[in-house]
């Protein structure tokens, strides 16, 4: 954890916002106490072979919320990992689900590893192990709790996962949808990879089309020629540091956890990969300034800041120096209840992560649904509206006696294939949660920032949601 205090709790972090946003809601005290509560914290430790030594590793997985069936939430490789962790990366998971409204309780997981230390071998055993605990404890299976990946896990993983569950209950037809984020192949989704760097894109480019927010940070409207800073470049960086430059933003700056490099003349990111590829590091990029110490790229001027590494990077004794206009959260946690506060007053526009980085959740909610229903999307529909499309154009060109040049009319048949309703789908969600928290922001007097009026967003959902479960006397 990058942050300066030592003593900080990300839980009470959680918790402290959480209380922020509950004095605008209507729920009394018994229901935001069951909000806000763990439901269920599973430790564990065992064993496995790694080379001639056993190692006893040490894993959690938390349960937040049971409002909604299954649970979700990624799962974390890291020496970082521990219980205050996971349980408010879970807690931070039921209200994104909540503010996007995919259909979950909240759920995390983490395995207190460094896997650069591993082989894939080793990686395999220990993973494989962790399922079969899980499994052991009825903590995981599409109906009761569906992992993800996070930081230091991808589709690898998540195949070993499946594999190792469906291992373990032969004929499940469901077995596939006890893990999202999963190879294609193995019953992932096309467009889960990139869900979530995209999402952060649409979300910062929906911010970016309103007028008025751009108005209260003084700057123009539209992502063309933003400049940005981007901290991680691991799967939700890359992605959306990506999006932002293919859309004409500027990336000025880069870190990763060997150092940063800075260009006001602007990176090209896949430049910058292919360096890092061949050196080991992004740093010494031709053209670029070095910050041997990688958290000082984030105090550099731009105009939105993304960080997408790890929680409490923004602290009360750095938050003052950032220099960005805007703070897309990618990364969970990025900024402590302390620097939320100093930039509220600094008037810089915080997307907070429960809204932002919620296009991974929601596009495993596609591909579960898609295992649940065995059948891939864009399946049935495709060749139709190719048909209906042709019938369309072959109108148009009798009715107007003009034929639609090719280019278009390759455009305008084509019917939607997987990838094209998973975007679609990520998008409409996207737009359509931002403008729910601005519906917040100007329904309750007295909320200023998009953190609160998103957190009474989740609350109002989840709490009427436990109020209609009903409370056994
Ligand atoms: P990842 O492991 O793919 O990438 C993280 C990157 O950050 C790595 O490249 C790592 O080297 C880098 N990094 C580590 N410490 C750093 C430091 N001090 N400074 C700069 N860079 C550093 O992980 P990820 O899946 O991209 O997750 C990143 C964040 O996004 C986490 O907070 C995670 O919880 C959150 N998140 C991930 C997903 C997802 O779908 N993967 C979804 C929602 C939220």
């Amino acid at each position: 954890m990058s942050s300066t205090n030592q003593a900080y709790s990300f839980f009470q972090g959680v918790e402290r916002n959480f209380d922020k946003a509950a004095k605008f809601t209507r729920f009394e005290k018994g229901i935001l106490e069951q909000i806000k509560a763990c439901n269920s914290i599973l430790r564990i430790k065992f064993p496995v072979k790694i080379g001639n030594d056993i190692e006893v590793i040490e894993a959690y997985r938390v349960q937040h919320s049971h409002h909604k069936l299954p649970c979700k939430g990624g799962i974390r490789y890291s020496m970082d990992v521990n219980q205050d962790e996971v349980m408010a990366l879970a807690a931070l998971m039921t209200y994104k689900c909540a503010m996007v409204n995919v259909p979950f309780g909240g759920g995390k997981g983490g395995i207190r590893i460094d896997p650069k230390k591993y082989t894939p071998f080793e990686l395999e055993k220990i993973t494989r192990r962790y399922t079969s605990e899980l499994a052991k404890k009825n903590f995981i299976g599409p109906g009761i709790d569906v992992p993800a990946p996070d930081y230091g896990t991808g589709a690898r993983e998540m195949s070993w996962i499946v594999d190792t569950y469906a291992s373990l209950y032969p004929g499940e037809l469901n077995a596939q949808a006890c893990v999202t984020g999963k190879p294609i192949a193995q019953g992932g989704v096309r467009g889960r990879t990139e869900a979530t760097g995209l999402g952060v894109f649409y979300g910062i480019r929906e911010l970016c089309n309103v007028e008025e927010e751009m108005t209260k940070v003084g700057l123009p409207v539209g992502i063309a020629g933003k400049k940005i800073i981007v901290q991680g470049l691991g799967n939700v960086g890359y992605y959306a540091a990506k999006f932002f430059q293919e859309a004409g933003a500027i990336l000025v700056g880069l870190a990763e956890y060997e150092g940063g490099i800075y260009d006001a003349k602007g990176l090209n990111l896949e430049d910058v990969m292919a360096h890092r590829k061949n050196t080991g590091a992004i740093l010494d990029f031709p053209g670029a300034t070095n910050f041997s110490n990688s958290a000082d790229t984030l105090e550099q001027p731009c105009d939105i800041l993304i960080p997408a590494a790890l929680e409490a990077v923004i602290h009360k004794d750095n938050a003052a120096k950032i220099q960005a206009k805007v703070i897309g959260e990618a990364a969970n946690g990025p900024l402590t209840p302390d620097a939320d506060e100093i930039l509220n007053k600094m008037g810089v526009i915080i997307v907070p992560d429960m809204y932002l980085n919620a296009g991974g959740v929601t596009v495993s909610y596609f591909e579960w649904l898609k295992n649940l229903s065995h059948v891939r999307y864009g399946r049935m529909e495709k060749r139709f509206s190719e048909n209906m499309n042709a019938e369309i154009v072959k109108n148009v060109e009798n009715l107007t006696g003009k034929r639609i040049g090719e280019a278009e009319r390759k455009m305008l048949l084509r019917g939607p294939d997987e990838v094209d309703l998973v975007y679609s789908g990520l998008e409409d969600t996207m737009i359509s949660s931002f403008h729910e928290i601005r519906e917040a922001l100007k329904m309750n007097q007295g909320v200023e920032d998009m953190r609160t009026a998103a957190f009474i967003c989740a609350i109002n959902k989840v709490g009427v949601a436990y109020e209609e479960l009903g409370i056994f006397p």
